[in-house]
């Protein structure tokens, strides 16, 4: 596979320390809100690299952190803490406030078919890693104390700005939006190690260390959870593109400083999603979540599959009409699918093979995944039987995850029974009449943002092995 590399500048071919196998980290969420759509399209394009690498034959282990404690309001360790606004806004602790928004990421991810990484680390459970790390830089003479905080000193580095090809505008974002100079810092781009009580006096959790009860920053407990889980040799870490700097450029610095030999050898970096107003954030404009997306009608996969139409080193430019328009294409490669017939024919293994190369060839240069989708309508196309057709489909959608044989299947089993129409929405089923009315039900309950009942339903179902799919007019089921 050839891959571009942030760190190198430069599309290469990717290479593991130990053939065969790959370890993988990626920087979880900070869990003081609800994931955006835009911090969702980073785990979607993740998501679909640690799947290519699979179906390549690698072995991989991906590790993730859950930022529980550290991540202020500025990435360059300056403002309010995120978990303690976050407590703040919804009078609930920050323990409370940190499993609320983990279970509600991975709630998300589960609906965009995101697969959950082998190892998923919240950063209070590894203080020990970061006390060893810090004490070692101290001993080094990489960090220093001031003002009761460690920190990293920069000047150390015969090379500190590693990922230099980003936008000047990505390089500022940390800087830019420091609202406050942390006097105590000797050089500028100096980080916090590890902050102590002096710098918040209302910081939920803190923890004893020889520099005095305090907690870690932001950037050091990648660097822990990465070291313990994948160890010294990171073959892979990916992030979204905003991460690069000061996160990551801060990642490698103590990592590097602390180990003695160069740390992660490839970078993977996910562009921005943005509005037509800019880049998306949680503050300005309409807060975009999947369950926002979902109020509105739209099948969580409709959203992955607009995503996989675009290069994840392309910014994308969310708008409804953009959406629309991925939600009918998809629509549309479902109908085709569920049209073909299964069991008809043999598998031909000689056409399998040369579309199967051909998808690899694709997804192998730099993650193409719109030439991905591609293939997959080069495959409608082909000269070959239906059995063919939807062995290869199931064959990429292990990379893809898109859903695309059980939602064709389901429709399949929908057209066959007669709808139900009750005050305009439309039930498909596999004509039992008590599904259908709990499916009714679930409509009802969103139709009065009684979310919680209607998801309550839709777990019911699931627990009998139905599964429910948002059509146009209404909504169809199947039995699994
Ligand atoms: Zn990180």
């Amino acid at each position: 596979m050839y891959l571009y590399n942030s760190a190198t500048h430069k599309k290469e071919e990717f290479r593991t320390h130990t053939p065969g196998h790959v370890e993988m980290y990626t920087c979880g969420p900070t869990v003081y809100h609800f994931a955006h759509i835009g911090n969702l399209r980073s785990y979607i394009m993740e998501d679909v690299l640690e799947k290519y690498l699979r179906y390549t034959g690698y072995d991989v282990n991906r590790v993730m952190n859950i930022t529980d404690v550290g991540h202020l309001s500025s990435d360059a360790d300056t403002g309010e803490d995120k978990m303690v606004k976050g407590a703040k806004r919804e009078h609930k602790s920050v323990l409370e406030i940190a499993q609320y928004y983990t279970d509600a990421f991975f709630e998300d991810c589960r609906k965009l078919n995101i697969k959950r990484p082998d190892v998923v680390q919240p950063a209070t459970g590894c203080i020990d890693e970061y006390i060893k790390i810090v004490s070692a830089l101290l001993e080094k003479g990489y960090a220093y104390s001031a003002g009761g905080n460690v920190y990293f000193d920069s000047s150390k580095l015969s090379r500190y700005y590693v990922f230099n090809d980003h936008d000047e505008e990505d390089l500022a974002v940390g800087v830019r939006e420091g609202v406050e100079e942390d006097t105590n810092k000797r050089n500028k781009n100096d980080f916090v190690l590890w902050f102590t009580k002096s710098k918040f006096e209302d910081q939920a959790l803190k923890w004893d260390s020889p520099w005095g009860v305090g907690y870690p920053g932001w950037h050091i407990e990648c660097s822990g959870i990465s070291m313990k889980y994948n160890g010294e040799y990171l073959d892979l870490h990916c992030g979204g593109v905003d991460n690069a700097f000061p996160h990551h450029t801060n990642e490698i610095a103590q990592s590097e400083s602390y180990l003695g030999h160069p740390w992660c050898a490839q970078w993977f970096h996910v562009h921005h999603l943005n509005t037509s107003g800019g880049k998306m954030s949680k503050s300005k404009g309409e807060f975009l979540t999947v369950s926002l997306l979902e109020e509105k009608g739209y099948d969580p996969l409709a959203y992955r599959y607009f995503c996989l139409q675009s290069h994840y080193r392309k910014a994308l430019v969310f708008s409804y009409e953009n959406l629309d328009n991925a939600v009918a294409a998809y629509q549309k490669l479902i109908s085709r699918i569920a049209a073909l017939v299964p069991g008809d024919g043999e598998v031909d293994t000689a056409v399998f093979e040369a579309y199967r190369t051909k998808f690899n060839q694709q997804m192998g240069n730099d993650l193409n995944t719109s030439m991905g989708v591609t293939s997959i309508f080069d495959v409608l196309k082909a000269q070959t039987n239906d059995a063919t057709k939807l062995a290869l489909i199931g064959d990429f959608d292990a990379v893809l995850s898109l859903g695309l044989l059980e939602k064709a299947a389901a429709k399949r089993t929908a057209e066959k029974t007669p709808a139900k129409t009750t005050g305009g929405y439309t039930v498909t089923g596999e004509g039992d009449s008590a599904i259908d009315a709990l499916v009714f039900q679930r409509y009802e309950a969103k139709k009065a943002k009684n979310f919680g009942e209607a998801d309550r339903i839709r777990e019911e179902l699931r627990a009998q092995g139905i599964e429910i799919t948002d059509t146009k007019d209404g909504a169809s089921w199947a039995r699994a």
